[in-house]
């Protein structure tokens, strides 16, 4: 675990207050094993985050059935959006881990409709990487990836 990282249980955790109906929250959508509700703070407007009502810490704690079944709801959610606001695009974010800007610590996605002029800014330049960096890189994933998803990763 990434020790700059805050630690957060289930007893402490917002999203899992929300998610057990002891925190309100704007709900859009829920099932049994996830919610669906409007951000305090919308990037944009129409942002909706989607949790798995069992709680996990983020992409390194939360089970591959959890992320299915998250993923599902937000294309659910995405096509509730575009049906209701007409957005101009949309994006997908994720955040693990303080560095990542994780700052609630319930695996979670954004689901952020986009509009011309919302100021929103890219993340990063495009700018040309490294080949024998890229070569390097991806030769050391394919092989992480070889082996079983589950799990923490290795220390290399
Ligand atoms: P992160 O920064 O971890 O990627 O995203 C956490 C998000 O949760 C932020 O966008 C923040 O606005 C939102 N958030 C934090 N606390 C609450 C809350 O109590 N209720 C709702 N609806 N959203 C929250
Ligand atoms: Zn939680």
């Amino acid at each position: 675990m990434d020790s700059r990282s805050p630690t957060t249980t289930p007893d402490s955790c917002i999203f899992c207050a929300i998610a057990d109906g002891r925190a309100p929250a704007e709900v859009v959508y829920e099932d049994e094993h996830t919610v669906a509700f409007m951000d305090i703070n919308p990037a944009a407007k129409g942002h909706v985050l989607v949790i798995p009502k069992r709680h996990a810490r983020d992409l390194f704690d939360v089970s591959e059935e959890d992320v299915q079944h998250v993923m599902r709801a937000v294309l659910r959610v995405a096509r509730a959006i575009e049906k209701a606001l007409r957005p101009d695009g949309l994006n997908l974010m994720h955040a693990t881990r303080r560095a990542a800007f994780q700052s609630v610590y319930h695996f979670h996605v954004h689901v952020i409709p986009r509009w011309w002029e919302d100021g929103i800014r890219p993340l990063w330049r495009h700018a040309a990487g490294d080949p024998d960096e890229l070569r390097e890189v991806g030769e050391r994933i394919r092989k992480a990836a070889e082996s079983p998803a589950d799990g923490p990763p290795e220390t290399p």
